[in-house]
C-alpha cells in the first residue's frame, strides 16, 4: 500500500546560510505511516503547483516569526527574525492546498502563520503584549510538558483524544491575537491563549502552538495528532 506523502516546509538558518530540519517532525510522520519529504525552499509559484501534485498533505513547521505586514502591522521591537521566503512559499502551498482540499498540519509558527494567512492578527510577543502567570518559553528537555490546555468540546481534537484538557510542550513568545475567519478554536491554555485551530469547512486543517515534534515519542496525543494528518491524507 501506498504511504501518504506529506510535504514538509523546511527550516531555514540565516546565519549559516542553511535549509534543516529538526528530525521529530520527520519522524513523527513516518511513525504514523506517511512518506514525509522536506520541500525546497521556493515561491516559484508554478514549481510549488507542481510539487503540490505529488502531495498528499502538508506540515506548516516551526521557524521564524511571521512578517506583521502579513497582518498589516509594523515590526514591534520584541519581534523575532522574520523569514519572508517562508511566508511568500507558505502563501502559495496554503492557497493550493485549501482549492484542492488537501489536509494541512501547522505546528507552533505553522498555527500563527495559518492564522494570519487567513486573516487573523498575532501578538508580535506575548511577554510585552499579553503577559501571563504562565510561561510559554520553555528549557529543555522540550519533549516535557510545562502548561495545560483545555480542549473545546465538540472539537475534533477534544474528539481525537477523549478528553478535555492536555498537558504541553511550549516554545514560543508570539500567539494568535484575532482569530482569523474561517478558523474555530480547538484549544486554549490555561491562560486563555489559543494554542489550537481548525476550519470547519475544509476536510482537514488543524493547527497546534506546541511541539507534538519534541513529544510524540513519549506523548499519545502527539502521536495521534500526527496520525489524524496521515490518516486524512490517505483518503
Ligand atoms: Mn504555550
Amino acid at each position: 500500500m501506498k504511504k501518504p506523502v506529506i510535504g514538509v516546509v523546511p527550516l531555514v538558518d540565516k546565519e549559516r546560510e542553511s535549509l534543516w530540519m529538526l528530525p521529530g517532525y520527520l519522524e513523527g510522520l513516518e511513525a504514523a505511516g506517511a512518506l514525509p519529504v522536506i520541500l525546497p525552499l521556493t515561491e516559484d509559484r508554478q514549481a510549488l503547483v507542481q510539487l503540490m501534485e505529488g502531495l498528499d498533505g502538508l506540515l506548516l513547521t516551526g521557524g521564524q516569526d511571521v512578517a506583521p505586514a502579513l497582518y498589516g502591522e509594523e515590526p514591534l521591537p520584541q519581534c523575532g527574525e522574520t523569514c519572508p521566503r517562508r511566508d511568500g512559499m507558505e502563501q502559495v502551498l496554503l492557497e493550493l492546498a485549501l482549492a484542492q482540499d488537501k489536509p494541512v498540519l501547522g505546528i507552533c509558527r505553522g498555527i500563527q502563520f495559518l492564522n494570519a494567512a487567513l486573516g487573523g492578527t498575532l501578538y508580535q510577543d506575548l511577554p510585552t503584549q499579553r503577559p501571563s502567570d504562565l510561561s510559554h518559553v520553555m528549557t529543555p528537555p522540550y519533549d516535557q510538558p510545562v502548561h495545560g490546555v483545555e480542549l473545546v468540546p465538540g472539537s475534533p481534537l477534544e474528539e481525537l483524544l477523549g478528553c478535555r484538557t492536555l498537558e504541553v510542550n511550549s516554545y514560543h513568545h508570539q500567539g494568535v491575537k484575532e482569530l482569523a475567519p474561517g478558523l474555530e478554536v480547538m484549544a486554549r491554555a490555561t491562560d486563555g491563549l489559543t494554542e489550537g485551530v481548525w476550519m470547519p469547512e475544509k476536510r482537514f486543517v488543524w493547527a497546534v502552538q506546541w511541539h507534538p515534534e519534541f513529544s510524540w515519542k513519549n506523548q499519545e496525543a502527539s502521536r495521534r495528532i500526527f496520525a489524524a494528518l496521515v490518516q486524512a491524507a490517505a483518503h
